[in-house]
């Protein structure tokens, strides 16, 4: 490398503090990389690496940044900006340069960067004792939420719920670092220690909220540490405290009913792939911000009948007037995602286009809020709703009608606002003027006709005269330059004229900047009201949703038992019924008398279909919406957990059997009296002995230790003599005739076992020769002989039953805290 530069050593020193970051390195209209990082860079983001005196480097134009940014840190990277801090033309020697800003992918706020729909979620996890506390924030929002897991399943769970974009782990727990990335695609961060000092804790909580003393958050020395550290990594990385995080919510264990990871996946709640999801079913909600509350709901529906029946009469209310509904909607239509416009005003990235968005919807409020004035359901929300006079007049007053996106060119402030910005731009208007004006008194007292007054940008304004001409020039005129058939002067009443109009130009500039600034400070202080309207909207709009999805497909309102009984009359699967034209509806009846179904049938004949459409119908109930059915009553689970289907984990290095073992021994181990378990095919994993055996016992468990509301669908036949062994077990099967053609599936589940030769006709359909199936069901008469379970397998004795109940007592330590 050749002797360095002054701007090398610079660069270096910066990159020197910011080793595990990829430095963008501000020169003029680039961000420039270096070095190594111009290597990563060039190939990360495909473009062209190149050298100066031996020295790598690759750089990006400074107005495209936000598309490269996003590139960079989707790929895992922490990037500093380090920008220039003094102005070039005025610098002395080399300019200043400092990092104002280091993006990491769980703090990014600018909106062309974040998925609408999806919270951006940063997490921090401490420990206290057996515990994890996890504190949970949402920069983009303001979302700050604190929660806890009882161990390293239900951490894993709630990572894998949350989808957060970067975890910060608390170095001591590094040894869990690998799990934890092996359940999420996001960065996962090891923090030092001493960041969770309590001390520097109660200081960083006090600064964020601006808050005196903590004592009135209620918050434990614990959960303080985790809140402090995390705060603390906001600061280092944004360089001043967020001053819009909401205070922290912490999540009871009985405010919602949880959903694990395997959950979520089987009951297809989110898009996987090109399946259909229940979200996209239930999603028409007309903001961002809807949409992210939508989504929270589905992922942890409610377990207070109180509140679920809020929620489900202001559905009710939309779905039985379609006026209010269609009105609502028009309105929210102008409706913005003012949760994130509000975060963006108070970490200094708001654009005039933002103000321009939050006026529009403020403009609707009171529309909306007198819209739903009539209703009682909405009174709660209409209470919580304020309008905002003051502010939009000030908006109103300030901004223009269409503001540029960006401020800087002259087109944000209104006239009228600022006399001084106004009395500029009357100079500006009115220089085309006093250029002819110009123009035609030089061509009088010159008596040169085609004398022209011209502008560039390299002479700024000059007067031009044909060569022919030039004789005629007065000596008060300098020449510039001179072309092939004309010469270019200037005059000083020229060049004062111009130097009049470029600063007014820049003073245009610098005092929009200011008036905007000013304009962004006094709404600082309607901040949390602003926010606390966001959330209120938000609601409103993912009820509105719902709504509107139990009127186009047809849903009923579900009540909910004291009971603790389920029925269920015609019920669908919401998601196949969308891809399948007729689908059939099934019934469901289920009480303390009759709590565990055993579903047979072949494959294909609906069992699947089936079970989650139970589990789905109470998860969308539980959230507040209507569901696909004709009437339905419903207890409240506490929790709905799933063991379906082989899932492939190879990855992980362990067997599929492993992992279907593990999921059964979190359902045994977690499951109460009031969760709903759905276990599809459990046991199939392994030899069918050893897999009857164990379906086999983990029922009696489920049916004696929890006594919770369970479906199991099988393919063991023999499982349905558990039902002859204990009343509330009860054997359901999906329909199926049998014609000359071959099976006709009906999908109506009813009563009874399945006969266990439909295989063979299955194969018989399939064209598998004659000598083989009867064969085979010869082999199959012996087996069934053989197997015999009625008869040889004794009942639990009531000493196996004390032992059964004292394991899953010795279990049933505190539930994880769900999330939302
Ligand atoms: P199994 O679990 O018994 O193998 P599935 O539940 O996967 O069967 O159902 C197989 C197919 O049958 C589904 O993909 C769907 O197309 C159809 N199906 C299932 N249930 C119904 C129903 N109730 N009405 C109409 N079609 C159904």
């Amino acid at each position: 490398m050749a002797e360095m530069t002054p701007m090398m050593k610079q660069y270096l020193e910066v990159k020197n503090n910011y080793k595990d970051c990829l430095v963008l390195f501000r020169l003029g209209d680039f961000y420039e990389t270096f070095l190594d990082d111009a290597k990563l860079v060039s190939n990360e983001l495909q473009i062209v690496l190149t050298s100066r005196n031996g020295v790598p480097m690759a750089g990006v134009p400074y107005h495209s940044i936000n598309g490269y940014l996003k590139k960079l840190v989707d790929a895992g990277h922490k990037v500093a900006i380090c920008e220039q801090t003094e102005d070039p033309a005025l610098a002395k020697g080399l300019v200043k340069r400092e990092v104002t800003r280091v993006v990491t992918p769980g703090t990014i706020v600018e909106d062309e960067l974040l998925p609408e729909a999806e919270n951006n979620y940063i997490i921090a996890i401490g420990k206290s004792g057996e515990f994890f506390i996890i504190v949970l924030a949402d920069v983009s929002t303001g979302e700050v939420i604190i929660s806890e897991a009882e161990d390293l399943i239900s951490l894993k769970d709630f990572i894998v719920a949350s989808q957060p974009s970067q975890v910060l782990l608390r170095e001591s727990l590094k040894d869990l670092k690998k799990e934890i990335a092996g359940v999420t695609s996001s960065m996962v961060e090891l923090i030092e220690d001493w960041h969770f000092a309590l001390s520097s804790g109660i200081n960083y909580v006090k600064e964020f909220y601006s808050i005196a003393s903590i004592d009135h958050l209620e918050l434990d020395d614990k959960q303080v540490e985790v809140l402090g550290a995390l705060f603390k990594y906001l600061e280092t990385i944004n360089f001043s405290p967020l001053k819009h995080l909401s205070l922290p919510r912490i999540l009871k264990k009985t405010d919602s009913m949880q959903l694990d990871a395997s959950t979520v996946e089987n009951l297809n709640l989110f898009r996987l792939e090109r399946k259909g999801s229940l979200f996209e079913i239930l999603d028409e909600t007309t903001t961002g911000m809807g949409k992210r509350r939508l989504r929270q709901w589905l992922l942890s529906p409610l377990t207070d009948r109180h509140k679920i029946d809020e929620r489900l009469d202001v559905v009710h209310a939309l779905y039985s007037d379609r006026h209010l509904l269609d009105e609502l909607r028009e309105y929210f239509h102008s409706v913005y995602d003012i949760e994130r416009i509000t975060s963006r005003l108070s970490t200094d990235r708001i654009t005039p286009r933002d103000l321009q968005s939050l006026r529009t919807s403020l403009t609707v409020l009171p529309y909306i809020k007198e819209l739903i004035s009539n209703e009682t359901a909405f009174d709660r929300l209409r209470e919580r709703l304020e309008l905002f006079p003051s502010e939009l007049e000030l908006l109103r007053r300030s901004i223009v009608d269409e503001p540029s996106s960006s401020i800087g060119d002259g087109n944000v402030i209104r006239k009228g606002f600022d006399a001084q910005l106004d009395s500029l731009r009357d100079l500006l208007d009115n220089s085309v003027e006093k250029i002819r004006a110009i123009e035609t008194s030089e061509k009088k007292s010159t008596g040169i006709p085609s004398l022209k007054v011209k502008f560039n940008k390299v002479f700024g304004y000059f007067l031009e005269v044909p060569k022919s001409q030039s004789g005629k020039v007065p000596e008060s005129y300098t020449r510039k330059q001179t072309l092939v058939n004309s010469e270019r002067y200037i005059t000083p009443e020229l060049k004062e004229f111009e130097d009049k109009i470029l600063s007014a130009n820049e003073k245009i500039q610098s005092l929009e900047k200011a008036l905007f600034l000013c304009v962004c400070s006094q709404l600082m202080n309607s901040l949390q009201r602003l926010k606390d309207a966001a959330i209120v909207l938000s609601e409103i709009d993912a009820l509105q949703s719902l709504s509107l999805v139990a009127r186009k497909y047809n849903y009923c309102r579900p009540r909910f038992s004291v009971d603790g009984s389920a029925r269920i009359s015609n019920s669908r699967h919401p998601i196949v019924e969308r891809f399948v034209p007729d689908f059939t509806p099934n019934d469901i009846s289920m009480d303390s008398s009759e709590n565990f179904f055993i579903v047979t049938g072949p494959n294909m004949s609906g069992k699947s279909t089936f079970i989650r459409q139970v589990a789905l119908l109470s998860i969308m109930a539980q959230m507040g919406s209507f569901i696909p059915a004709k009437d339905a009553m419903l207890p409240i689970y506490d929790r709905v957990f799933t063991r379906i289907g082989a899932r492939d984990e190879l990855a992980s290095g362990k067997s599929t059997f492993l992992v279907e073992m593990m999921e059964t021994a979190t359902i045994l181990s977690k499951a109460t009296e009031d969760s709903l378990v759905i276990l599809d095919e459990v046991g199939r994993g392994t030899s069918t002995f050893d897999g009857i055996s164990i379906a086999w016992a983990v029922s009696e468990f489920i049916y004696e230790a929890i006594g919770c509301h369970t479906i199991f669908a099988t393919h063991f036949t023999e499982l349905t003599e558990l039902s002859s062994m204990y009343p509330g077990i009860k054997n359901k099967t999906a329909r199926i005739v049998e014609t000359e053609k071959g099976i006709i599936f009906l999908h109506k589940v009813i009563n009874g076992v399945a006969n266990s030769s439909h295989g063979i006709e299955v194969a018989k359909l399939a064209g598998v020769p004659e000598t083989v199936l009867s064969r085979a069901k010869e082999i199959l008469r012996v087996i069934s002989k053989q197997s015999a379970l009625d008869k040889a397998v004794r009942v639990l004795t009531a000493e196996d039953l004390r032992e059964i109940r004292q394991s899953k007592k010795g279990k049933m330590n505190r539930n994880q805290i769900s999330l939302f």
